[in-house]
Formats: C-alpha cells, sequence, structure tokens
C-alpha cells in the first residue's frame, strides 16, 4: 500500500525537497494534495506531474490555478484553503512546510485529525505547543521532525531511555555572520544576510539563521516535541553543520547523528520511519572532511539565544509573542526598513511589554500573536520614522 502524502508548502525550499524524495521512491508514495500560499504557475506545475486529487491556495487566483491544474483535480482557494484540505482528502501523512505562523491552522487541522504530521513548520510549535502535543496525545496523531537538528535528536533518543536523558545539544552553524563584530552586525544588509553558509533555505528562515533567532525557535521546537525543560537544552555553533545535534545520556555517552547538510536527509526519515530507504543525499566521507569545529555561542553578539531560553523557560502566551514579533521585524528587515540588529531588538522590546497569559488557550495564543505583529510594527515605526527625519 502506499502511502498518502498531502504537502503544505508545496512550492517551497522544504515542500520541494520533499518532492524530490518523494519522486526517489514513487513506488512507496502517492502525492494526494499540494498547497501553497501565491505562487499558483509553481503550484500548477506541480499538481501536472504529481496529478493530485486536490490543490490549494490560501491567496486569490482561483480562475488561473483552475484554468491550469491537470483535469480531474479539484483546486481551492482563499484563506482557510489549505486546512479545508486536509479535511477533505483522506491521506496518512502530511508534511507541514508552510514558513510562519499561518502554518498554524492546518498543522492543528491535521493533528485533529490524527494524522502523521511531519512537521518542518516550527513556528506552528513555537507559537502553539501547549496546544498542539496534548492534542496529538489525545488524537493520536504522531509529530515527527523535519527540522536537521530535531530529527538528529529524535535519532540519538531512539538510543537509550528517556529517564537516562539528561540533555540535548543543538548545533548551530552560527550563519554568515559568526564573527561579525558588531559595528559590522549593525551595517548587515538584506542581500548579505541571505547567504547562507552551509544551508539553502527559504528566505525568512535564512535571514532567522543570520540572526540566530531560528536557534531562539529551536529551542522552543525541542521544549515541545520532546518535552525537556529548557535549562536542559544547550546550543553550540558547529559551522560545518555535519553533526546535527546530540543528546548526552546520565552515564555521558553523547549520541549524535551526523551526514551532509542537506535536507533531504531528515525529510525522508519523516517520512519513512521507523524504514530507512536509501537517499540520494551526498555521502558523508570523514576522510575528506578531515576536521569538525564547535564553539560557545556569543549571547552579547547574539542576543536572540538568551530571548529563545527565557521564553522557553516562561512559556505561556510567550512563544507566540516571540515568533509573532520576529515574523515582523524579519519582513521589514528584507524590505531595508530596519537595521538587521533592530530584528533582535525590537523583538525584545515587545516581548517586554506583553503581560503573559501563563496557561493560554488557542484563542488567547492567537491573540497574543496579533498583539504583537501590531506592537512590533508601532515599535518600528519610531525607528522608520526617525530615519526619515534625519535624511
Ligand atoms: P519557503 O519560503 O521556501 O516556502 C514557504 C512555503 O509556504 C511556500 O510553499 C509558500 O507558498 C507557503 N506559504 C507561505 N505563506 C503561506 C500562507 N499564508 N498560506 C499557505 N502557504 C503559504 O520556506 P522554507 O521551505 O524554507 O520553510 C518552510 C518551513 O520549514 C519554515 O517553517 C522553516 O522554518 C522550516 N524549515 C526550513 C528549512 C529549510 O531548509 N528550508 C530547514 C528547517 C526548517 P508560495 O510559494 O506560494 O509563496
Ligand atoms: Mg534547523
Amino acid at each position: 500500500m502506499k502511502q498518502k502524502v498531502i504537502i503544505l508548502g508545496s512550492t517551497g525550499s522544504i515542500g520541494q525537497n520533499t518532492l524530490q524524495v518523494l519522486a526517489q521512491h514513487a513506488d512507496a508514495f502517492d502525492v494526494v494534495g499540494l498547497g501553497a500560499g501565491t505562487r499558483w504557475k509553481a503550484l500548477a506545475t506541480q499538481a501536472r506531474y504529481w496529478k493530485p486529487q486536490c490543490v490549494a491556495l490560501a491567496n486569490g487566483a482561483h480562475a488561473e490555478l483552475a484554468g491550469a491544474a491537470p483535469a480531474g483535480c479539484r483546486v481551492i482557494t482563499g484563506p482557510d484553503a489549505l486546512t479545508r484540505l486536509v479535511e477533505e482528502t483522506p491521506c496518512d501523512c502530511v508534511v507541514s512546510a508552510i514558513v510562519g505562523a499561518a502554518g498554524l491552522p492546518a498543522t492543528l487541522r491535521a493533528v485533529e485529525l490524527g494524522r502523521k504530521v511531519a512537521i518542518a513548520n516550527k513556528e506552528a510549535l513555537v507559537v502553539a505547543g501547549s496546544v498542539l502535543m496534548p492534542l496529538a496525545r489525545r488524537t493520536g496523531a504522531t509529530i515527527l521532525p523535519i527540522d536537521s537538528e530535531h530529527s538528529a535528536v529524535f535519532q540519538a533518543l531512539q538510543a537509550g531511555r528517556r529517564e537516562d536523558v539528561e540533555r540535548i545539544v543543538l548545533t548551530a552553524s552560527g550563519g554568515p555572520f559568526r564573527t561579525a563584530t558588531p559595528a559590522e552586525l549593525a551595517r548587515v544588509t538584506p542581500a548579505d544576510a541571505l547567504q547562507h553558509p552551509t544551508w539553502d533555505m527559504g528566505p525568512k528562515i535564512t535571514i532567522d539563521s543570520a540572526t540566530m533567532m531560528n536557534k531562539a525557535l529551536e529551542i522552543i521546537e525541542a521544549r515541545w516535541l520532546f518535552d525537556m525543560p529548557h535549562d536542559r537544552i544547550d546550543v553550540v555553533i558547529h559551522p560545518e553543520s555535519i553533526v546535527h545535534s546530540l543528546v548526552e545520556y546520565r552515564d555521558g555517552s553523547v549520541i549524535a547523528q551526523l551526514g551532509t547538510p542537506d535536507m533531504r536527509t531528515p525529510i525522508q526519515y519523516a517520512l519513512t520511519y521507523p524504514q530507512r530507504l536509501p537517499c540520494p543525499a551526498e555521502r558523508l566521507c570523514l576522510h575528506t572532511l578531515g576536521k569538525m569545529t564547535f564553539f560557545a555561542p556569543d549571547a552579547e553578539r547574539f542576543p536572540a539565544l538568551r530571548i529563545g531560553h527565557a521564553v522557553a523557560q516562561r512559556g505561556g502566551t510567550l512563544g507566540a509573542v516571540l515568533n509573532a514579533a520576529n515574523e515582523e521585524a524579519n519582513k521589514l528587515f528584507r524590505s531595508g526598513a530596519i537595521a538587521f540588529t533592530d530584528i533582535a531588538a525590537l523583538t525584545e522590546e515587545v516581548l517586554d511589554q506583553h503581560d503573559c497569559i501563563a496557561e493560554p488557550d488557542l484563542p488567547a495564543l492567537l491573540a497574543a500573536d496579533g498583539w504583537a505583529r501590531q506592537r512590533l510594527a508601532q515599535c518600528a515605526a519610531r525607528i522608520t520614522e526617525h530615519a526619515a527625519r534625519s535624511r
């Protein structure tokens, strides 16, 4: 029996890598649904090749997509299109690969329906891990990580008993500005920040990697996926991105997962778990690699890690606020409106102004998300107005 797969965010970097994995194992998988945000032409091209039962587009272009989709393929458009795709298309696995909190509603629906969810959309966990994880336990949904660090931890956790785990160590490449001075960081342009040294990813996560906000989000992601307190989640800088993360057990043994930096490996593992199949990713050759390096992160130059730990510790609505403020700041930086170092500074300012609700339900989390976006815009306006006055 083939595994029926829906991909949310199929036109993105993770979505396209997922389709490459599925193409390698066409005998094992059937693509039944594809969903995207606005790029209807790319979605239609994928649909003509994969012939899914249904395609969904969040933002408009119904007539265009319907005209370009293959015969017999259902087309849904509109803000709830991806949630409806999940609801109305029977499947075994949902790949959650939309970027940002926009991925939460459809991911939540997949968990409600008890599906296997291969999750790349870390923002959904950062915003609503407190809702998604207990929900998955109730519905029997399995949430499997795609994020390379969390896939590595998931694999390393299989080496021992949960009660014997002492800590998780997430690796971070350090991004393109690992060695930059504070003055250099203040002058970073969007074009500089969009060049990642080891991973080829979508624009939002590439900027998050440069600010290290990605690692802050990943600390919170790990907190929810592995039910691990924040003070047992550490970060080490590892510029080569070969060791994808580690788990330390109480006897001092450290179990790591290694491989060349290629998202097809963790994507495939989430899809085939507990099986392993051949993968086209380049093989790791330690002889050629020669050496690997590791450094302690610098919390002075990259305040994101401190912010991530504080939010993981206090929980409540803070994850939703951190994520929303960062999403907005990330967008403003990409548009040239604010400086690179403003991203973390403004995000922290919004977090400081938030009255945290300790045990929020979903509506409270969504309200916190909306509040943070508005507040971030207000704080950023101060910077942009000041810049306009001094011109
Ligand atoms: P991309 O920007 O490359 O792709 C994002 C995808 O989401 C696109 O298919 C886009 O559609 C879709 N999308 C955006 N907004 C909406 C919306 N409002 N409704 C529906 N669909 C939407 O991102 P990545 O693939 O890089 O990242 C996806 C997720 O995976 C992120 O959460 C990221 O943190 C995570 N991740 C990514 C890694 C990577 O290597 N890229 C590694 C680890 C995690 P459209 O094309 O139409 O705009
Ligand atoms: Mg990662």
